[in-house]
């Protein structure tokens, strides 16, 4: 789960991390507002769940409270990667000196968490990492002992050579550090960590994904959800793992891995899978509905791939399932059936009683999908037939 910048900066704020004082505002008169109690020259931040904000225009420098006004009414008409900026962070302003990167995420193939630090923060790190790759300190920990303050210190004092400046930033680290855990983030950055021209050191911008899976650990955590994704949220409480991509092909399958081999096998074949989405063992014609809702509000789908494996699962429930959907509501675009396993005669007999073929071979699916969508893409507008 993603959250908002001043969401996270209130966790950071709590851990004993120095963030600049400011508060969210919603209109433009509510961001004066707050300029006017801080009585500073203020920086008026798009609060969007995407990066790269500064590049966008979505960070403006304000010197006068009419002025962050003003700042506040453009960046809150404002889209950035499709999303549209519904509040704004107004901050004080710092006086920039240095601008470095601090984060920590999961090492999957070393199964613990990393710290990464650099001297060149305030720009994209994956950019750093592919281009100078040597300008990045890492920092594995282990999971029981936690960040030692002497690696905190060493990975500091390794990016800022001032001794003074380094003092104040291994606590940080650590503080970061034992945030990333106490939460159960997966991912913890700052970037940049400011140090200002007095020689203070702030974490100017902050990111905090959390973990998904362990949510149900922190209710207090699950209250931050905000600005989700429309199609991710009824996937959610559908009890659907959804995840979007930019690809022609919906995808339904049942089971995660399934769902994983149904993608590598659509892109084996020159095409572009549009999702991630596991229906789980279900047949619930509700999920099965949702999820075609889901696939077909995307505009870049140009067909819908079912591919069902019946172990457990009854194929003849899912084409229940499948028949009932569509008899609700008929999707715009063609739907292609790879189905197999367990009452599959009865599956096949209900499909055709509803004008739908299916086939029993994963790479016939595939070929077939591929086709509908190469044709949708030609003739748009007769789409939703086959
Ligand atoms: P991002 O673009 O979404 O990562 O947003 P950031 O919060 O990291 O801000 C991007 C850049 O805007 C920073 O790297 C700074 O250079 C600049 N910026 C943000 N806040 C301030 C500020 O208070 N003072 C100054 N001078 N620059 C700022
Ligand atoms: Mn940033």
């Amino acid at each position: 789960m993603n959250i908002h910048e001043h969401q996270a900066k209130d966790l950071f704020a709590a851990a004993g991390i120095p963030v600049p004082r400011g508060r969210v505002a919603h209109t433009p008169a509510e961001a004066r507002e707050i300029a006017r109690e801080l009585n500073a020259k203020v920086v008026v931040k798009a609060q969007v769940h995407a990066g790269g904000r500064g590049k966008a225009g979505g960070i403006q420098l304000a010197a006068t409270p009419e002025e962050a006004e003003a700042k506040a009414k453009a960046i809150l008409g404002m889209e950035i990667k499709g999303l549209p900026v519904k509040r704004v962070l107004v901050a004080e302003q710092l006086d920039i000196e240095h601008e470095h990167y601090l984060g920590i995420v999961l090492d999957r193939a070393r199964k613990r968490p990393v710290v990464m630090a650099s001297a060149a923060g305030g720009i994209d790190i994956e950019e750093v990492a592919r281009t100078a790759p040597e300008k990045i300190v890492r920092c594995h920990v282990d999971p029981l002992a936690g960040l030692h303050p002497f690696e905190a210190r060493e990975i500091c004092f390794t990016i800022e050579r001032r001794g003074e400046v380094a003092q104040r930033m291994a606590p940080i680290l650590n503080r970061l550090a034992d945030l990333y855990r106490r939460v159960d983030a997966s991912l913890a950055e700052i970037n940049p960590l400011v140090v200002a021209r007095d020689g203070q050191v702030w974490a100017l911008d902050a990111k905090v994904v959390l973990d998904d899976n362990a949510l149900y650990r922190h209710p207090e955590l699950e209250a931050l959800r905000e600005d989700e994704d429309p199609n991710e949220a009824a996937a959610r409480r559908m009890g659907l793992s959804y995840i979007r991509l930019d690809g022609e092909i919906g995808c339904v399958v049942n089971g995660a891995g399934l769902a994983m081999a149904t993608m590598d096998v659509i892109k084996a074949y020159g095409g572009t899978p549009a999702n991630f989405l596991d229906i789980g063992g279900s047949s619930n014609p509700d999920k099965v509905l949702t999820a075609m809702d889901i696939l077909a509000s995307d505009r870049k789908v140009k067909a819908i791939f079912f591919n069902i494996f019946g172990g457990i699962t009854r194929t003849d429930d899912v084409a229940q399932g499948i028949a009932q959907a569509l008899a609700k509501r008929k999707p715009r675009v063609p739907i292609v059936i790879r189905l197999t396993g367990t009452n599959e005669e009865r599956a096949r007999e209900i499909l055709s009683g509803i004008g739908l073929t299916s086939t029993t071979s994963m790479d016939e699916g595939v070929k077939q999908a591929i086709a509908q969508a190469r044709e949708g893409r030609a003739a748009p507008a007769a789409g939703g037939r086959r």
